[in-house]
């Protein structure tokens, strides 16, 4: 596009403030049509605007396409909420400990040297507390 609009500038220029357009008609008649620059000019800037507005179907489809998205995603976040309150009444429900009072939490020592605590049942994470002597000594790292 730009190219053409160049093309056709130059042409203006050597002709001086207008170009000359010659076409045939249907009954093959020619016609000379003249365009000044200004209206050159404007018609290309009106061409460019068209171009790039999406057409109905265009237009149509995309705002489907963006209700879909909003939809889905609204989805998304009722979903993880959801798991996430789950997750947050099964940890406050949870006793961390089996029926036999044992307890489900196991964890490990990370490389800072503290404990990492989890309920093997809920999935809570414990806040990390220096390791229980009785816990080193029977090797947990
Ligand atoms: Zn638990």
């Amino acid at each position: 596009m730009a190219e053409r609009i160049e093309q056709i500038k130059e042409r203006v220029t050597r002709q001086g403030e207008s170009v000359t357009h010659e076409m045939e008609d249907s009954e093959g008649k020619k016609v000379a049509v003249q365009f000044s620059m200004d209206q050159l000019e404007s018609m290309f800037l009106r061409l460019g605007k068209e171009l790039r507005k999406p057409d109905d179907v265009t237009l149509k489809r995309m705002e489907e396409e963006e209700k879909k998205r909003q939809t889905s995603m609204k989805q998304m976040i009722d979903l993880a909420n959801i798991e996430t309150q789950a997750k947050i009444n099964g940890q406050m429900n949870c006793s961390h400990r089996k029926e036999d009072g044992r307890t489900r939490i196991m964890g490990q020592i990370h490389s800072d040297g503290m404990y990492h605590g989890i309920c093997l049942w809920c999935n809570k994470e414990f806040k990390p507390v220096a390791p229980p002597r009785e816990l080193l000594a029977q090797g947990v790292g």
